[in-house]
């Protein structure tokens, strides 16, 4: 391609689409590159379950300043969730039930303990090195909840209600957590609503559609890139079916786990690698589950890898129907494997249909949302995210506000948008 571009942005999740737009509004000349025939990466709707569903992120809040923002500007609201309904948790091998209130009195003073120094540690979240933290950096999930020293059904309780963000406590560092808690004040509830509760009305597509109808980006689709070139003047973008694409500046929104895969040049500081190395360790998929009848609401917590279904939810009732939404880490399970595995908290239960997307099997993801390795928050993500030559990173996995988000990814596409947009100023200034 002979074109000169601006800036190439590459990756066209919800970071690539912010930053595509807001530097093409700039009245720079911008092309955005994905590897697959559609946008929006993690966020994706597609049919399932007799519906149009979800199967990437789906959770919002009016309290996440960018999108927020995107939602007012566009028009679009949201979706209020139904009622969290009866609560039943899996701990000491044997279900409990009882009212979300019941469970919220013994589950909250436990998750106080787990998160009492959240706002010790991030007392300005906008600042994530504020303070020196390489002394909790290291720490697992499992690390800080074997020091609370809780009986085991303590402990199941606890990772259960942590198992809608957590499949691995022991790959999982606790400073993201920390610190999400701590952007919500050191409520944990306040930050779990705004991860969990609260969907777009007319799903995530009507939001990516409204953004990219603002900008007049080259969208280029089916174009998987291989390699990245930083030649000073100008960056060189291989392509797998090997095209050259050539812009001033790159800004790269991919998934952390599949940035390996591009060959960049030259090397990166050792820490900001490390980080590319090291991945991201969240492997999910997300799970629908249609359920016969408008039964009940319901949600269910269970102990990530002692039970094969861990944090699921009533979400909505469909044609007579009742629709399930699980954010999993669950395998090989076909329709009448996750009838069994519900049946167990509400017996009699008939599953109608499943629908499952897998975002490790996922060659353009490798993954699920972003919860960084213990040692990597404050550290290798920060490094990755300093410019490097022509090449900035931005993106939901590597954010500085709210990781593994939609907001997250909003705000670090948004902020590498900017940076882009005042380099390109200062080099025609001085022209
Ligand atoms: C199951 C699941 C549930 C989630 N639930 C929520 C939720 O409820 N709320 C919430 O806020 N967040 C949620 N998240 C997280 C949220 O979806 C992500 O943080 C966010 O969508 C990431 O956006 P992004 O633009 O950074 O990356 P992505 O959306 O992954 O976009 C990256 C793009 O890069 C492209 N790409 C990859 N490799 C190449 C290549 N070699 N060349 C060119 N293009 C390439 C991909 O095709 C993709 O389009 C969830 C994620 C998952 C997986």
């Amino acid at each position: 391609m002979d074109e000169i571009f601006d800036v190439a942005v590459i990756g066209s999740g919800m970071a690539g689409i912010i930053a595509a737009r807001d530097i093409s509004e700039k009245g720079y000349k911008v092309v955005l590159i994905d590897a697959r025939d559609r946008v929006g990466g993690r966020t994706y709707m597609d049919a399932a379950c007799g519906d149009v569903l979800e199967l990437g992120g789906g959770y919002v809040h009016w309290t996440q300043p960018y999108i927020w923002t995107e939602l007012q500007r566009h028009g679009i609201t949201l979706d209020p969730p139904m009622d969290e309904g009866k609560n039943y948790w899996f701990a000491d091998g044997a279900v409990h039930s009882g009212s979300s209130q019941q469970f919220s009195q013994i589950v909250s003073p436990l998750l106080e303990r787990l998160f009492a120094d959240s706002r010790a540690r991030f007392p300005m979240p906008f600042n994530l090195t504020a303070i020196d933290n390489s002394k909790i950096e290291k720490e697992s999930i499992e690390d800080r909840i074997n020091s609370l020293g809780l009986s085991s059904y303590q402990r199941d309780v606890l990772e259960g209600a942590l198992s809608g963000l957590v499949h691995s406590y022991k790959s999982h560092g606790i400073a993201q957590l920390l610190h999400a808690v701590a952007t919500y004040s050191g409520n944990f509830d306040a930050f779990f609503e705004t991860a969990g509760t609260w969907s777009i009305k007319g799903g995530t597509k009507k939001l990516i559609d409204a953004i990219l109808a603002q900008t007049d980006a080259k969208l280029l689709l089916s174009t998987p890139v291989s390699s990245i070139t930083d030649e000073g003047s100008r960056v060189i973008i291989g392509t797998r079916d090997e095209q050259t694409i050539h812009a001033r500046m790159v800004i790269t929104a991919l998934p952390l786990n599949t940035i390996s895969e591009i060959h960049i040049t030259p090397n990166l500081p050792p820490l900001a690698q490390s980080m590319i190395t090291e991945k991201n360790p969240t492997m999910a998929g997300k799970l629908w589950i249609r359920i016969k009848g408008e039964i009940e609401p319901f949600s269910i917590y269970a102990p990530a890898g002692k039970y094969p279904l861990n944090a699921l939810r009533a979400e909505r009732y469909f044609d007579g129907d009742t629709l399930v939404l699980y954010d999993a880490a669950i395998r090989d399970q076909d329709r009448s494997g996750v009838q069994c595995l519900l049946q167990r908290f509400l017996p009699g239960v008939q599953v109608v249909d499943i629908a499952y997307h897998s975002w490790v099997n996922d060659e353009f993801a490798k993954g699920g949302w972003m919860m960084n390795r213990p040692g990597n928050f404050t550290t290798g993500a920060v490094e990755l995210r300093k410019p490097h030559g022509n090449i900035y990173f931005a993106g939901g996995d590597l954010s500085e506000s709210e990781p593994g988000s939609i907001e997250g990814a909003l705000s670090s596409g948004a902020q590498a948008a900017r940076d882009v947009s005042i380099k390109l100023s200062k080099q025609i200034s001085n022209i």
